[in-house]
């Protein structure tokens, strides 16, 4: 119904008064890539790197890497890409990572903590993305997935300038990683939302459960909370808050993550045309009047509701 009342945006997100929001694309495949890099986006909020890792008996070498990650910057030629280091564990077994078996890996070795085991790994991917930034020249972000605490969130920023990255972001996807981001932005540059694992252990539901939906709803007042937390930790230091889980495609919660204080938005390349024309129809006033009633619903489906009442009125 949006679309057809007004032409489509094009170009950066704004919102109606001009306020920015920045759109990119998730991306974790050469497909992803090649599709990303055609589409009107300001380049890649998500690189998911764990392609290059998984189905394989020894990792990826450096020249390897240096490769794969060189083409992913020329594809994008200028727009900057966010990359998020290895994000394998325990129910993404890769061989040559020896970590023990657990018996619930969700709660295990995952994310950054396999670095502790396995430091050469996160290493030669440092190496790999500097040496391929130098060579494309590229707008590059590194960002580590699966930081609980400050201390490892700077661990990983020393480790990571040590090597050369200029911008250094850790993603907000652990409950206290959300509660102490105040502590946690001291050391960095930026914070990234991923929604889904912040949902899956806020709600302590499973994101793979076909059951537990309800709780994974990203309406879900306490993920809302978290979100609003983390944006106004983000504020009073001056880091930037983007969300990149799924909740970000969805151009009815966009505004009100917008309104929550969050200033980029990064989905699957296909979901960004939607998520630009419904931005482009609110002011930044109206976002934070959705996101003001969604974190006042008693319940999720309200929440929803109300915001869609809302932004027809708005229209
Ligand atoms: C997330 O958890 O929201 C996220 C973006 O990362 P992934 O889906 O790859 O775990
Ligand atoms: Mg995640």
């Amino acid at each position: 119904a949006l679309e057809r009342r007004q032409p489509r945006a094009k170009g950066p997100g704004r919102t109606a008064d001009q306020h920015a929001v920045t759109l990119s694309a998730n991306v974790g495949t050469l497909a992803d890539v090649a599709r990303a890099a055609q589409s009107d986006n300001e380049g890649v909020g998500l690189f998911r790197t764990e392609f290059l890792f998984l189905d394989r008996r020894e990792p990826p070498t450096l020249e390897e890497q240096i490769q794969a990650y060189s083409q992913v910057f020329a594809a994008f030629d200028g727009r900057p890409v966010t990359v998020r280091t290895l994000d394998a564990g325990s129910d993404k077994p890769l061989p040559f990572l020896s970590l023990p078996s657990e018996d619930n890996p969700a709660l295990g070795i995952r994310g950054l903590r396999t670095a502790a085991h396995c430091p050469d790994i996160l290493v030669t991917q440092l190496q790999a993305l500097v040496t391929a930034q130098r060579r494309t020249g590229a707008q590059m972000r590194v960002m580590a997935p699966m930081v609980s605490t400050a201390e490892e969130a700077a661990q990983f920023a020393d480790l990571a300038r040590g090597f050369g990255v200029q911008s250094v972001g850790i993603m907000i996807e652990v409950p206290s990683a959300a509660l102490d981001a105040d502590r946690l932005l001291q050391h960095v540059d930026f914070a990234s939302i991923g929604t889904n694992d912040l949902s899956q252990y806020t709600l302590a539901a499973d994101r793979t459960s076909r059951t537990l939906g309800r709780f994974l709803d990203p309406w879900q007042h306490a993920l809302l909370t978290l979100v609003a937390g983390v944006c106004r930790a983000g504020a009073a230091l001056e880091r930037p808050v983007g969300v990149c889980g799924e909740a970000a495609a969805d151009p009815l919660l966009a505004p009100v993550l917008v309104g929550l204080g969050v200033s980029s938005l990064s989905m699957a390349a296909p979901a960004v045309a939607a998520v630009r024309d419904a931005l482009a129809q609110l002011t930044l006033q109206h976002c934070r009047s959705l996101a003001d009633a969604a974190l006042d619903a008693p319940t999720p489906a309200i929440a929803r509701a109300t915001a869609r009442e809302m932004s027809d009125a708005f229209h």
